[in-house]
């Protein structure tokens, strides 16, 4: 590709809501345009790198034997109401209606679309396993639209989804398709993990996310310093929290503690580590067709793990409680403990289960129980419930946790019967009888991916794109255009290297080489080759972006080294 030809619209300036460097860079290097709020229009060079990514996850899907197929982006309603998703996805789903009222949704994902194709259609257990996948563009209302790629509207990913007469059945394929994303990372060269998951509204049992380590990463992911224990923040474990501390044993009694309504005042005033404290933390849990105050009990040192929160009282989502809400149920914010108390659905943390000597609100203004022992709630009142924290330990191997940042860039799931269930999707098994699917999906961010590889590569001058997935290998910068010399070798070159089919830019524009340089360094394909004055006497310079290293070569043997470089 000739530059002068190429439709690369670089710029100097980024977006100003652009913080992060894929995002500024894919723009200032004019590898997208912005389109709206989470929606980007691909140009050509980012429609190269798109399109080598999803070569790559095409390639190693179709080697497992999963067949692509395409849906459509709009979906009828009626499927998404036959699932009860209609209503539990909430606001990221866009729904519409035609000119005839017709509802309809724009896929975000699309569980109900596939159980409708095979529906009626797959009715025995010989015409299974069944694994059918598709490229194509999703739509997610996302709340907060932002970084680029990484969080767009619309976006594409790879979604599978498998069939299965067993639960066997389903976790092989679930193995097969951990050691196939395993795969596609690697080829991609990036620096991740498979770690375990929350299921989020997509359902169903065990998930793992494939986590690429980014400092810009917006997960947390906590990871053991010594056995092979990793997971999503929003599912992490850990070994029960203990202390050396000594307990304040106590006999139950009430204290009075005038205005102390934080952790810290109440434990300084009574003297308790927070450890032997429980805080009180009030939301708003709504739910689809109502809303209502929910209490969830941590320890006083720990804190609350909203996503377990959000599993634990089933709501959608979780909002912080207005003082007055708290008040109009009855609450006495400061001072709400879970010893007598009636006026709201609260849960406690598992940890908490059979502690004694613990210090906690008396739900009365001013007022704190010490001396109490937790033995008389009901066992659904307990789940887990706190964030994990460095520092914490193993349940694996009794070693040290820390939490480190991660892009999701995979998720897996067994999604068990729930769908197939729902929407009465069986087949006859090997005794004749009915039964629903068990089902696994499977999922990439296709487009997401794009900007991952610049969040895990690149310098303060721009992408360092690898040789898997750059637009071009080589850039072949001609210094000035005007030197016929320069211009005869350089096409030389680049002919020579388009005859053999590799994939390289020559820099012909009428443009300054301190201008064209930048530009290079910007866009950041692997090499680059600098046709200058030294040409006069018979040497050109091979440039490495990673580095910025650059080698002199002469003239006649820079083909060959070119070669080898981008072999
Ligand atoms: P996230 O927690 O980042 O919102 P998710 O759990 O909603 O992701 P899935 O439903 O598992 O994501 O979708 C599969 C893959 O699609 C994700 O692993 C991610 O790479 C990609 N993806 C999800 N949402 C977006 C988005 N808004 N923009 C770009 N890619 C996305
Ligand atoms: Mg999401």
């Amino acid at each position: 590709m000739k530059f002068s030809k190429l439709y690369a619209p670089t710029t100097k300036d980024a977006p100003k809501d652009a913080t992060l460097p894929s995002h500024q860079y894919l723009i200032r290097a004019g590898f997208v345009s912005q389109a709206g709020s989470g929606l980007y229009n691909f140009l050509p060079m980012g429609k190269i790198v798109f399109d080598k990514i999803k070569a790559i996850v095409k390639e190693e899907m179709d080697e497992t034997g999963a067949q692509e197929i395409q849906m459509g982006v709009v979906t009828s309603a009626d499927l998404w109401k036959q699932s009860g998703r209609y209503d539990a996805f909430g606001k990221e789903l866009c729904r519409f209606k035609d000119r005839k009222e017709n509802e309809f949704v724009l896929g975000p994902t699309h569980e109900e679309v596939v159980v409708d194709i095979v529906r009626n259609r797959i009715n025995s257990y010989k015409q299974l396993p069944l694994h059918l996948y598709q490229i194509t563009t999703k739509f997610r209302d996302e709340a907060r639209p932002r970084f680029g790629l990484l969080r767009g509207r619309e976006f594409t990913m790879k979604d599978g989804y498998s069939f299965h007469e067993d639960e066997v059945c389903m976790k092989k394929e679930f193995a097969v398709m951990e050691a196939t994303y395993t795969k596609i990372f690697t080829r991609l060269g990036l620096d991740f993990r498979a770690v375990e998951a929350d299921s989020g509204a997509i359902g169903g049992s065990g998930s793992k996310e494939f986590m690429v380590l980014a400092d810009n990463g917006e997960d947390d992911i906590v990871v053991c310093e010594k056995c092979s224990y990793a997971a999503n923040i929003e599912a992490a474990k850990r070994a029960k929290k203990t202390t050396t501390i000594e307990a304040p044993i106590a006999d139950l009694a009430k204290f009075k503690t005038p205005n102390m309504k934080t952790i810290e005042d109440v434990c300084q005033f009574l003297r308790v580590d927070a450890f032997y404290s429980i805080k009180a933390v009030v939301k708003k849990a709504i739910y689809i067709d109502k809303e209502e105050i929910v209490v969830f009990f941590i320890r006083g040192c720990d804190t609350l793990q909203e996503t377990k929160a959000i599993n634990a009282c089933g709501a959608l989502d979780l909002v912080d409680a207005e003082l007055d809400e708290m008040q109009k149920v009855g609450l006495h914010a400061g001072f709400i403990g879970p010893v007598g108390l009636e006026c709201v659905k609260f849960y406690i943390d598992k940890e908490l289960r059979e502690e004694k000597n613990l210090v906690c609100g008396a739900n009365e203004e001013d007022y704190h129980w010490v001396g109490v022992s937790m033995f008389n709630f009901k066992e659904e009142r307990y789940a887990d419930l706190v964030a994990v924290n460095a520092g914490d330990t193993c349940a694996c191997c009794g070693e040290s946790l820390y939490v480190t940042k991660g892009i999701e860039v995979g998720h897996i799931f067994q999604l068990g019967q729930k769908y197939a269930k729902a929407m009465g999707a069986t087949f006859l098994d090997k005794n004749g009888k009915a039964q629903p699917f068990f089902m696994g999906c499977y999922g990439i961010g296709v487009s997401r991916l794009v900007a991952v590889m610049i969040e895990a590569s690149h310098d303060e001058k721009g992408c360092i794109w690898n040789k898997q997935t750059a637009p071009y290998l080589l850039d072949i910068i001609i210094s000035n255009v005007k030197d016929e010399a320069q211009n005869a070798y350089a096409t030389a070159i680049y002919e020579a290297l388009t005859c053999e089919k590799y994939a390289v830019l020559l820099d012909d524009r009428n443009e300054r080489f301190g201008f064209k340089i930048k530009d290079y360094e910007l866009i950041g394909l692997p090499y680059a080759l600098i046709v200058g004055k030294e040409l006069e006497e018979g040497f050109v310079e091979i440039v490495e972006r990673k580095t910025l290293e650059k080698t002199v070569v002469k003239q006649e043997d820079a083909l060959s080294k070119i070669r080898e470089l981008l072999a």
